[in-house]
């Protein structure tokens, strides 16, 4: 048996999670293997790189934390220790100028993650960390980790073991949850996948394909017992965008959802003018000409709510109901809810079941929405695991 084969570690996964675990695992001095199914590594964090990267959000701790709502409490530790400051401070050192938008959100200036992830790699070579692609992980024997490879089944028997094999969407790029199947035979608890930062269907009628790709500016969104501002896109299949994304939850539970489509003027001011307007101008010229509304939010009123009494026009503004028939399916989801339960894992990470294997990343289950908090939380919990497991291996030692 080669040596790569008996590493003290093993870490299974090459996404951003992975990559941080093995690099905290080096840098403790041990010998590690980090196995990848796919033939390159980072697909997911590549995609990621398409939209601009959004890295982290800059924010305080404290608002930070309430992004991940139930789950702020699991992964506090690992976020106090990895949050905002630190991931700009580790891409500036992986040789990124980053930038902070208005909304606090931080890219690197390249606005993709080529760069940062070819000198992330070039680090953890010299880091002696050995990169195997085309590993899959099948599950375990009596002897190990067992992968199926280009050079047929190997096993790999390493001291401890960091598994970040990530969520269940987009497939291709590698993150499938086959392992879910694994890791309930060896006793963990799972919680079913739900896509979250997903977009959400309804039937339009033929009147909606001009408004197809149009952005809905400034509007307030309510679901849930919750409101935000911000901006969606009408898609083909129905609504997208990061206000969208927010509501994930609520969305998913079929709450019910509406649209504010002037959050900055009341109710009553719109009812003067459209009172203003007479009887005789058509509901198109009111919204378009009176309400200078643009072409996409005048459609999607007119697409649920044209036979609105005149009179209550302004509150139908306000509150336009979305009657969505349900959510985009899971694989299209830019991350997901459920994986495996925090009940599982000790507070380092480390599998209740199986000792000596920690588990990180989006493989968790935990959501947050986009902006940052994804990536930040997958390095976070990464780092975390990584030093535990290092921990661990440490303490084997004679
Ligand atoms: C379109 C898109 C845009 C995004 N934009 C952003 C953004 O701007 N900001 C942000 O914070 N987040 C963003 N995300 C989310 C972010 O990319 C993910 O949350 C993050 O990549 C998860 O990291 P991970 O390492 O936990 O999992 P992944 O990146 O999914 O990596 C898991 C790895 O494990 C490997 N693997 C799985 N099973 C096995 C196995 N059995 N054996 C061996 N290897 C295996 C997979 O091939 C994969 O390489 C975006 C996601 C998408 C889809």
């Amino acid at each position: 048996m080669t040596a790569d084969q008996t590493p003290d570690a093993l870490v299974i996964g090459a996404g951003p999670t992975g990559l941080m675990a093995a690099e905290m695992l080096a840098d403790s001095g041990l010998a590690v293997l980090l196995a990848e199914a796919k033939p390159s590594v980072g697909r997911k964090f590549l995609m990621a790189g398409k939209s601009g990267l959004n890295l982290t959000k800059d924010e305080p701790e404290a608002p930070f934390l309430t992004a991940f709502g139930s789950m702020a409490g699991p992964l506090d530790t690992a976020l106090s220790e990895f949050g905002p400051e630190q991931v700009k401070r580790w891409a500036e050192d992986l040789g990124q100028t980053i930038f902070t938008g208005s909304s606090g959100r931080v890219f690197p200036k390249v606005m993709k993650a080529s760069p940062l992830l070819r000198n992330w790699l070039a680090r953890l070579d010299r880091k002696g960390v050995t990169l195997k692609t085309r590993w899959r992980w099948t599950g375990w024997d009596k002897q190990g980790f067992q992968f199926d490879t280009p050079d047929g089944v190997q096993t790999v028997r390493p001291k401890v073991t960091v598994l970040a094999l990530g969520g269940a969407s987009w497939a291709r790029l590698g993150s499938d949850g086959a392992w879910t199947t694994l890791l309930a035979e060896k006793g963990a608890k799972l919680s079913a996948f739900a896509p979250s930062n997903m977009g959400i269907t309804v039937e339009w009628s033929t009147h909606m394909a001009p408004a197809f790709g149009s952005p809905l500016k400034s509007i307030a969104l309510s679901s849930g017992g919750k409101t935000a501002v911000g901006e969606a896109v009408i898609s083909r299949a129905g609504l997208e965008g990061s206000l969208i994304y927010q509501f994930s939850a609520a969305l998913r539970a079929g709450a019910e959802l509406q649209i504010d489509l002037f959050p900055d003027r009341t109710e009553t001011q719109l009812q003067e003018r459209i009172d203003k307007a007479g009887a005789k101008t058509s509901l198109t010229n009111i919204l378009r000409k009176t309400l200078r509304m643009d072409q996409a939010k005048a459609a999607l009123f007119l697409e649920f709510a044209r036979q609105t009494p005149r009179d209550t026009l302004g509150s139908a503004l306000k509150a336009l109901t979305i009657p969505y028939t349900g959510t985009a399916p899971l694989d299209q989801a830019i991350s997901v809810a459920g994986g495996l339960c925090w009940e599982s894992l000790s507070e380092g990470f480390e599998l209740t079941c199986a000792k000596g294997v920690f588990c990180a990343g989006e493989m968790l289950d935990w959501e947050a929405p986009t902006g940052g908090y994804l990536i930040t939380a997958c390095l976070a919990t990464g780092r975390a695991a990584g030093l535990a497991a290092a921990h661990a291996a440490r303490s084997q030692e004679p």
